[in-house]
């Protein structure tokens, strides 16, 4: 038997969630088994902890779309019990059982080794949405986005995709200025290296002109919708967008005149079906150039029995930082 939180769908519909004991015959098929510690909370995981999102297609379900932790069984080549691993993306948590659980089976092509020097919490304190945020800066980077070419723009920057984003820039050298709705949040930015808090109202409105001033040498939007728009129509000449997110809103009510007049790029950022060389180059810059005593700052703690309630909050946009769960 292992602790895990469970998903249940009620009778009329909507769904609950508890933590059970479950038996360890109940986990999906996979060749490696995993002691799991810590897990964390993402924008998918609040959808999979409600009723929304349409992710998840059976129940009783256990979310947790990320996951740290030994391997305890390993049918796998890659894998032998004792090694420390990584679990993002591949649709566990979602359509397989997850990370919200002291035990996991997964399939050992989808794990990646725990870089030297990290521990198994700091890699969920990054976790999918910090992987996700050093994806963005190496598309950046791959596409001639070099520091000192002028200040980034980073949107939703007080969530957990923005927060790591606005450290990870400004520990490889670059100009940060980060968007946020939440003005009590300026310090905290701040604190993760952004020179300049841009409000979330001066990038509300919807485009009215195709081309606004340059702006920005870089961006990455976890926003989307009007934002997404009006920031394209304001990036340097031949500068990237690296669009992670809709926060905001899945539409993207632009024109194509950024594209055409000032060679602006917008580069599509996935981190679930990432291959696992990609994966591995960006935990690998991620443990070399993250400040993680800065990343401790960004933490709230958690347990299983907190997620019911923090996944409401993420779906509000109420979270701030990274969420820890300790499994254990
Ligand atoms: P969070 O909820 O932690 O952060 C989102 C932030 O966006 C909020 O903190 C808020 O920042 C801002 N925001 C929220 N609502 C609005 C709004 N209506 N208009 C403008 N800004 C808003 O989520 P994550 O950081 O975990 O994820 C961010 C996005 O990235 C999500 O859409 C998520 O699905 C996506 N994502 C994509 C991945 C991929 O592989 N492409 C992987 C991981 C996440 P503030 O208060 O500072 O304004």
């Amino acid at each position: 038997m292992f602790r895990a939180l469970v998903v249940e769908k009620d009778a009329d519909g909507g769904t609950g969630a508890s933590v059970r004991q479950v038996e360890e015959s109940r986990l999906p098929e996979g060749d490696v088994t995993v002691a799991v510690e810590y897990s964390t909370l993402n924008y998918k995981d609040g959808l999979c902890l409600g009723p929304g999102g349409g992710l998840v297609r059976d129940y009783p379900h256990v979310p947790g779309i990320d996951f740290a932790g030994t391997v305890t069984a390993s049918d796998s080549p890659d894998w032998a019990v004792g090694d420390k691993v990584i679990l993002t993306g591949w649709r566990v948590g979602e359509v397989r059982w997850g990370g919200y659980a002291e035990t996991a089976r997964v399939r050992g092509e989808w794990l990646v080794p725990l870089p030297g020097g990290m521990t198994t919490r700091q890699a969920m304190a990054v976790g999918t949405a910090g992987l996700t945020a050093m994806l963005a800066v190496l598309a950046l980077e791959d596409h001639g986005l070099a520091p000192g070419d002028g200040p980034v723009l980073v949107t939703g920057a007080s969530g957990g995709v923005g927060s790591v984003a606005t450290a990870l820039l400004a520990a490889a050298g670059h100009e940060v200025a980060a968007v946020t709705g939440r003005p009590e949040n300026d310090d905290y930015l701040r604190g993760l290296g952004a020179g300049e808090i841009v409000p979330r109202a001066e990038l509300a409105e919807t485009v009215k002109r195709p081309l606004e001033s340059e702006r920005w040498a870089g961006c990455i939007d976890a926003v989307g919708g009007a934002m997404l728009a009006r920031v394209l129509g304001q990036m340097r000449y031949g500068a990237s967008v690296a669009a992670v997110g809709l926060a905001g809103g899945a539409a993207l009510p632009a024109t194509v005149i950024p594209f055409l007049l000032r060679g602006v790029n917008l580069l599509g950022i996935d981190s679930v079906m990432q291959p696992r060389a990609a994966r591995e180059r960006a935990w690998t810059r991620i443990a070399a150039e993250l400040p993680f005593d800065r990343l401790e700052e960004m933490v709230v703690p958690a347990t299983l029995e907190d997620l019911p309630r923090l996944g409401a909050e993420i779906l509000q946009g109420g979270v701030r930082g990274r969420v820890v769960v300790d499994v254990t």
